[in-house]
Order: structure tokens, then C-alpha cells, then sequence
């Protein structure tokens, strides 16, 4: 039976070896025979554009992607807020192909919504404004045109700041806002929805105007790897 797995907020990074580690066990192994791998956001920690594929991590995975890809599963990439800056130049070293936020696939007969989900977050009005701020267009050219160390200085300020951010921050806040999601799936016409972001893990059914709908929340990578499986009976969990 063909089936497509999900991952997503492994926020790799070169002192995280471990869950770079992970991460190339999972290429080699569960990975290999999905027809599809989708990663939906904050594969990595940052990206401060792709003039830094040559960065040794970066370019062991994009290699491995692409190892994926020739064995014939397809990868799809979709930008979380650590990693919007991930361009074509990566994508075609990887074989992989960018997912616009959101992306509503017909998955083995379901349809199904795929999202990183920061979108979803609308109560957390600081988080909201700074996203605006860092998909504005001429900022994004502003940062780009620096040296990569000077981005590479400013990724890492902006990472202990919104550390210090989250502390300051009710866990209801940083999680999905409900009518949020219920609109998201009422425009998509009431699929099955799948996101990352938020590393709560779950599944939830929400009822939007009197249709039941599936929401898969992914796990973070921080302590221990984790993936959806989905086939035509449905999805399931794993943890590595
Ligand atoms: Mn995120």
C-alpha cells in the first residue's frame, strides 16, 4: 500500500547533532519507500539563504533529499518561520519542491490540508506582527544583501530573543486559536488538516458547521524524532 509521511520542527542545527543524527537515520530508514515525504516547516533552526548551501549540515541535507528523490520518493518542503528563507537553489539540490502555506493536496484518496501552522496562532499578536515583518519583501532583500556571517550574528540574536519572548508567554497564547483553524477549514472546504509548529503533537477532531474534521498536530525533534504515516486507511503517529 503507498503511503506519504510528515515531519516537521526538528529545528536542526550544527550543535544538535543528535537530532541531525536522527534526522539522517530517518532519511535512510522509515523514509525510504514512502511515495512522498513532506516536511512542513522549521526543518532548521535558521536559514540565512541559500548562499549557504555549501555549510556542511545544509549540504548533507539537501544530499540526503536528494538520495530520497532518486530512490523515487518525492519531497516536498514547506517554509516554517525559521527557515522562510529556503529558495529554489535548495530545493533543486535536494529534488525537492517548495509547498506554498497552505497547500490542499488530495492525500491517498483524503483531502487534506497541509500548513505550518504559525498562521493558525492568531492570539499571539507579537509573534504576528514579527512575521509580517520578516516576509515583507524588502526586508527579506535588506537581510540578504549582508555577509552570511553577519546574518548568521543576527539569526542567532533574533533565536535568544524570541526565547526570552516565549518565557513572557501563556501556553494558550502560543498554541492555535479555534476559529482560526475552523476558518482555515471551512475555505478549504472541511479536509483533513495537518501542521506543525506549535510541538504539541496530537490528534484533534474538530466539528465545523456540522462536518467533522481530523487535525494532525507534528512533534518537535527536540528530545525524540517523530512522524506521521498516512495511507488510504488513514494516519498514524511514530515515534523514531
Ligand atoms: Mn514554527
Amino acid at each position: 500500500m503507498s503511503y506519504s509521511i510528515f515531519i516537521s520542527d526538528l529545528h536542526l542545527a550544527p550543535e544538535r547533532a543528535h537530532i541531525g543524527d536522527a534526522f539522517f537515520r530517518f532519511i535512510s530508514g522509515p523514509a525510504k519507500g514512502a511515495q512522498a515525504l513532506y516536511v512542513l516547516g522549521d526543518l532548521f533552526e535558521y536559514w540565512v539563504g541559500d548562499d549557504d548551501l555549501d555549510d556542511p549540515l545544509n549540504r548533507s541535507v539537501a544530499q540526503g533529499f536528494a538520495g530520497l528523490a532518486t530512490n523515487g520518493t518525492a519531497v516536498y518542503f514547506m517554509h516554517g518561520n525559521r527557515d522562510l528563507l529556503v529558495g529554489q537553489a535548495f530545493a533543486k539540490r535536494s529534488h525537492a519542491r517548495l509547498l506554498a502555506d497552505p497547500t490542499l493536496t488530495d492525500l491517498h484518496g483524503t483531502p487534506t490540508l497541509l500548513m505550518h501552522g504559525d498562521t493558525l496562532c492568531t492570539d499571539d499578536l507579537e509573534y504576528q506582527r514579527f512575521r509580517a515583518y520578516a516576509r515583507d519583501p524588502g526586508n527579506q532583500a535588506r537581510f540578504l544583501a549582508q555577509p552570511v556571517a553577519a546574518r548568521h550574528a543576527e539569526m542567532e540574536a533574533l533565536r535568544l530573543r524570541s526565547e526570552n519572548a516565549k518565557q513572557d508567554k501563556t501556553a494558550e497564547i502560543m498554541d492555535v486559536n479555534e476559529g482560526a483553524v475552523e476558518e482555515a477549514l471551512r475555505a478549504a472546504g472541511y479536509p483533513r488538516l495537518i501542521h506543525g509548529h506549535t510541538h504539541r503533537p496530537a490528534r484533534h477532531v474538530h466539528v465545523v458547521d456540522g462536518r467533522e474534521c481530523e487535525r494532525w498536530v507534528l512533534g518537535a525533534w527536540y528530545e525524540r524524532g517523530s512522524y506521521l504515516r498516512c495511507d488510504s486507511d488513514g494516519c498514524t503517529a511514530i515515534s523514531l
